[in-house]
């Protein structure tokens, strides 16, 4: 197998153990005379995958089955941004929502629809390049939204912010199971797979079960949390093959050591692509301002002399490298680094930002 270095923000690089254990699963799961891709949701052999992808979420997050559950919905990341408010914000109620990013935007955007939002930090003024440190909560309101790791820009929270009795709720999307946060702060988060958990098609709803009692009745059923938790995530057909390579990366997640390693790896990883670029400040300009909010997942930067954009993605291209481009609406170049990109494509990138940045005068 010839892989390549894929620095794609998503969907993104995948543990090669867990591709070929998928790939055998597609011909024949478990000894039962079926592809996994051919199992009925309501047969025991895809329960049995559901229900342990299910534990092994927790276990790996380091939550208790007692007090959380997971729900393994459709729709992307995307539609949790208006199923939070439709489930937990009503006309007239307030929510705080922290404005970090694109993707913070997009759901503030949505709960607008459901409820009052009021934006208590943003770092929009400088097109998202920090963390805001100090926030202005609303009393009593229904909840706090942040997003952990915010992909486009390359921010993430250093530490997770205080809201006293108020629940917090995060877009997790790109971080989850990257870095050992103390999960049970959250009454909820949510997490396409296709960044770090899986491919794409399942997005995972992990939430205190306590929580989703509270969620609102009046809507309708299958936008409904309530009726998903009930259900444990088989009310209709639930992307059974995502789930099933979900469940795969946590196993693999797990033989690393758990999250906690992998932590360790990634900061090992995104110490040497940032090193390379802090090495030609002349030459490449990071697009983070604060060193303390730096993304262990998404490392972007500009090259100073944008006339070399082109040279350079063309070079690395040549070196076996993909999806360095960055986002369209940010420009520059994006590196993702998420669990499953191997030490040595951080090395290659590394040595191939001081090569470029060499050949070019720095
Ligand atoms: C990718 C991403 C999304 C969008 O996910 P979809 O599954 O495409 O809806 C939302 N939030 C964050 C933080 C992301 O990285």
């Amino acid at each position: 197998m010839n892989r390549n270095h894929n620095f794609s923000a998503g969907p993104a690089v995948l543990p090669v153990e867990v591709l070929e254990e998928a790939s055998r699963g597609v011909l024949e799961i478990n000894g039962s005379g079926m592809s996994v891709l051919e199992l009925s949701h309501r047969g025991k052999d895809y329960e049995a995958i559901h229900f342990d992808a299910k534990a092994r979420m927790l276990r790996v997050l380091g939550l208790s089955d007692e007090e959380y559950t997971v729900l393994f919905l459709g729709g992307g990341a995307s539609t949790e941004f208006a199923l939070v408010p439709m489930n937990f914000l009503r006309a007239g109620q307030t929510a705080d929502y922290v404005n970090t990013g694109e993707w913070g935007a997009k759901a503030i955007k949505e709960a607008k629809r459901f409820g009052n939002v009021h934006v208590a930090g943003s770092s929009e003024d400088t097109n998202f390049s920090y963390i805001p440190r100090t926030l202005n909560l609303t009393p009593g309101a229904q909840y706090v939204h942040i997003t952990t790791n915010n992909t486009i820009e390359g921010t993430e929270w250093p530490a997770l912010p205080e809201t006293g009795d108020v629940p917090l709720i995060a877009d997790a999307s790109s971080d989850i199971l990257a870095r050992a946060l103390d999960y049970s702060r959250f009454h909820l988060l949510y997490a396409g797979a296709q960044k770090n958990a899986g491919p794409a098609g399942v997005t995972m709803v992990i939430a205190r079960k306590e929580y989703l009692d509270r969620a609102s009745d009046d809507i309708s059923a299958v936008l409904s949390y309530k009726t998903h938790a009930k259900a444990d995530s088989l009310y209709n057909t639930p992307p059974t093959f995502a789930i099933y390579v979900v469940g795969l990366v946590l196993k693999w997640v797990e033989a690393q050591g758990g999250v906690s390693a992998v932590e360790a790896r990634n900061r090992e990883k995104a110490a040497l692509v940032y090193a390379a670029l802090d090495a030609h400040p002349e030459f490449y300009e990071p697009a983070v301002r604060d060193r303390a909010d730096r993304s262990l997942m998404n490392v972007t930067f500009r090259l100073k002399n944008p006339e070399l954009d082109k040279a350079f993605l063309q070079g690395s291209q040549e070196r076996d490298m993909d999806g360095l481009k960055g986002h369209r609406n940010v420009g520059g170049f994006r590196a993702s680094l998420y669990n499953a990109l191997p030490v040595e494509s951080c090395q290659a990138l590394a040595e191939y930002l001081h090569v470029f940045a060499g050949q070019n005068g720095a």
